[in-house]
C-alpha cells in the first residue's frame, strides 16, 4: 500500500472473463505485478452442463495450454469435433470439413464457458504475481495521468502505468478512454440451451443457414448437444414462449431432422446479437481487448478465439518490449498490438455480417448463387483449405 492508501500494480486487467483471465495467465512469465477485477463469482462448474458453450479454435488451445490451463480443463469435460457440416437450408448447397482429410487429430474443441473460466482462474490463483480481485467493481477510472487511478465501489484505490479494459461490450474502460463505439444491433436473438437427439452427433459441429438465421448443433461430451439458434427478434420471442415439447418440434424441423428428435434437457436462455468495433485499441497506458474492443455475429463462434489472440498478442508485445528494455507500456509499444490484431478482427466483423446477410436473402437469384457457391468451395480443395485454416485460427 502507498503513502495515499492506493494499491500498486504493473498492469490492471478490468473484466475477468475468457479474455481478461487469458492475458494475466500469458503475462504471468513476465514477472510483473498484476490485477485482475472481476464483478460477479464466475459460474461453478457442476454435473449439469452449462448452455453457455464455445467452439475454441486450435490457435486458442495453444495459448490454453502454454498457460497449463488446457490439461485443467480436460479434467473437468471438453468435447473434440472432428468435423464440420455446413448446409443450406434453402438448397442443395453444402459444405463439410474433416480433420482427417486435413491431416490434423481435431478441429477444435467444443468447451463450456465456464469450464475455460475455472481452468484459468486456477492458473492465475497458483501465480504469486496475480490478484484476483472478485467480486470487485471499478466505480471510476482516471485516465489524465500517465499513472492510472482505479476505484472499486467497495471505496479501494489501485494504481498501474497500463489499464486493460477487458470488460465486454459495455465496456466502462472504453467510456473512460473517450473512445467512439457504435454497436449495430442484427435485430436478431440467439436462443441457446442443451438437447438431447435420437442420432448420435458423432463428434461433428453442425450449422444450417435458414432464411431467419443460422443454427447450430454442437457436440457436447456426454452425448448431448448444445445448441445456438439466431432468430429475427419477434420470431426468437414467439419460438421461446412455445412450451418445451413444442420449441422441440420446431428445433427439428428447423434443423431438418439430422439427428433426428430432439427434447429438451436445459432452461432456455436468449442474448441479443449486433456487431462493433472501435476505432483505436489502445492510448498511452491504456488497452482494449476482446468484446470491449469488437462484437461479432456468433454465427462461426469466433467471438472468444477472437479476444485470446488479442490476450496472446498483447501480452507477447509487453513482453517482447520488457525483454528489449523498451517502455512497456507507452503508447508505441501497444500500437504494435493494436496493428496486429485490428485488421484480423476488422475483417473476421466484416465476413460475418456478409455472411449473416447473404444467408438472410430470400431472393431465389442470391439463394442460387450461394448454393452453386456452397458445392463449388466444397470442391474446390485449396480455397477450401484456406477457409478451414482461417477458422482454426492458423492464418
Ligand atoms: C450465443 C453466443 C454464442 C457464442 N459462441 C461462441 C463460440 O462458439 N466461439 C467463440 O469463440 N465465441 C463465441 N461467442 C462469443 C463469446 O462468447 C464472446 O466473444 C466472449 O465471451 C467475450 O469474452 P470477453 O471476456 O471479452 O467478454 P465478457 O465475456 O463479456 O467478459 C467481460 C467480463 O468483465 C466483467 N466486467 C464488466 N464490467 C466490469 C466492471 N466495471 N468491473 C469489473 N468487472 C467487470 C464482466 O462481469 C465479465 O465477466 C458466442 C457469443 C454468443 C452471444
Amino acid at each position: 500500500m502507498s503513502e495515499t492508501g492506493s494499491v500498486h500494480y504493473d498492469v490492471i486487467i478490468v473484466g475477468g472473463g475468457i479474455t481478461g483471465l487469458s492475458l494475466a495467465c500469458a503475462l504471468k512469465m513476465t514477472g510483473l505485478q498484476i490485477a485482475v477485477i472481476e464483478q460477479q463469482q464466475p459460474e461453478a462448474v457442476t454435473d449439469d452442463y452449462s448452455s453457455r458453450v464455445s467452439a475454441i479454435n486450435r490457435a486458442s488451445l495453444q495459448l490454453f495450454d502454454e498457460v497449463g490451463a488446457f490439461d485443467l480443463m480436460r479434467k473437468f469435460r471438453v468435447s473434440p469435433f472432428w468435423e464440420m457440416h455446413v448446409w443450406d437450408s434453402t438448397g442443395v448447397g453444402e459444405i463439410h470439413f474433416d480433420s482427417a482429410e486435413l491431416g490434423l487429430d481435431t478441429l477444435g474443441y467444443i468447451i463450456e464457458n465456464n469450464v475455460i473460466q475455472q481452468a484459468l482462474l486456477e492458473r492465475v490463483s497458483q501465480a504469486d504475481n496475480i490478484a484476483w480481485l472478485c467480486p470487485a467493481s471499478v466505480e471510476a477510472l482516471d485516465v489524465e495521468s500517465r499513472i492510472k487511478r482505479v476505484e472499486l465501489t467497495a471505496g479501494e484505490t489501485l494504481t498501474a502505468p497500463l489499464v486493460v479494459g477487458a470488460d465486454g461490450s459495455r465496456s466502462m474502460v472504453r467510456r473512460a478512454m473517450g473512445i467512439g463505439w457504435v454497436r449495430e444491433s442484427y435485430r436478431q436473438q440467439a436462443i441457446v440451451c442443451t438437447v438431447a437427439t435420437e442420432l448420435a452427433h458423432r463428434q461433428t459441429a453442425w450449422q444450417c443457414f435458414l432464411p431467419t438465421g443460422p443454427l447450430a448443433f454442437l457436440p457436447l461430451a456426454d452425448g448431448n448437444c448444445s445448441i445456438v439458434w439466431s432468430l429475427d427478434e419477434a420470431e426468437a420471442e414467439a419460438v421461446i414462449a412455445l412450451d418445451p415439447p413444442d420449441f422441440a418440434t420446431r428445433l427439428e424441423q428447423a434443423f431438418e431432422y439430422r439427428l433426428g428428435a430432439v427434447t429438451l434437457v436445459s432452461e432456455r436462455a436468449v442474448f441479443p446479437l449486433g456487431h462493433g468495433h472501435v476505432e483505436h485499441y489502445v492510448r498511452e497506458g491504456l488497452a482494449l481487448v476482446g468484446d470491449a474492443a469488437h462484437n461479432i455475429h456468433p454465427l462461426a463462434g469466433q467471438g472468444a478465439n477472437l479476444g485470446i489472440m488479442d490476450a496472446a498478442c498483447l501480452a507477447e508485445v509487453i513482453a517482447h518490449a520488457l525483454r528489449s528494455h523498451r517502455q512497456w507500456s507507452e503508447v508505441h509499444t501497444l500500437r504494435k498490438y493494436e496493428r496486429s490484431r485490428k485488421g484480423e478482427n476488422r475483417i473476421m466483423e466484416i465476413s460475418m455480417s456478409g455472411f449473416k446477410h447473404l444467408f438472410g436473402n430470400r431472393n431465389p437469384l442470391l439463394t442460387e448463387i450461394r448454393n452453386i457457391g456452397l458445392n463449388l468451395v466444397d470442391d474446390a480443395g485449396p480455397v477450401k483449405k484456406m477457409l478451414i485454416k482461417h477458422a482454426l485460427g492458423e492464418v
